[in-house]
């Protein structure tokens, strides 16, 4: 089973496998195709599930670990979610959704390119002093000021 964000509606991703998503995506869907492509998938028999309590709590702590939690949506958890609890493949673009996914053994694949090989080891910065370090943490330890995830070069 393959459980799918917006971006796949949107980008006409196509599948042998079961489907499924959450259906807060099709509020995401704003053009008239993807929304039209949502409807006729679910009419083909695409699952529309809401996912649990446990997962999503589980999903948020995996998020919090990879220091992903800030860059997801309630949609991009409650996916995360679905395909945890379905043990089903997430189909998504989103490398912050790819990345929790990896801390959750969740397979991911692109909708339009290759997904990430291994994950991504980010960087984060102090907002106070500007000192770099190479993983997450809630405050930094020279000054005590949060820190932000720095865009990969
Ligand atoms: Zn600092």
């Amino acid at each position: 089973m393959r459980v799918l964000d917006a971006s796949a509606f949107i980008d006409d991703y196509t599948t042998d496998d079961e489907m499924a998503t959450v259906p807060a995506v099709r509020e995401e869907l704003t053009d008239d195709s993807s929304g039209y492509r949502f409807d006729a998938l679910e009419g083909a028999g695409m699952r529309l599930h809401v996912p649990g309590e446990g997962p999503q709590t589980r999903v948020e702590r995996a998020a919090r670990t990879t220091g992903d939690l800030t860059e997801l949506s309630g949609v991009d958890l409650r996916l995360l979610a679905a395909a945890f609890e379905l043990d089903a493949v997430l189909v998504t673009d989103d490398y912050a959704m790819q990345n929790v996914a990896d801390e959750l053994d969740v397979a991911t694949d692109g909708v339009s390119k290759a997904g990430i090989e291994e994950r991504r080891d980010w960087d984060y910065q102090c907002q106070g002093c500007g000192r770099v370090y190479d993983e997450h943490r809630d405050r930094c330890e020279v000054c005590g000021s949060d820190l932000k995830r720095k865009n990969p070069q």
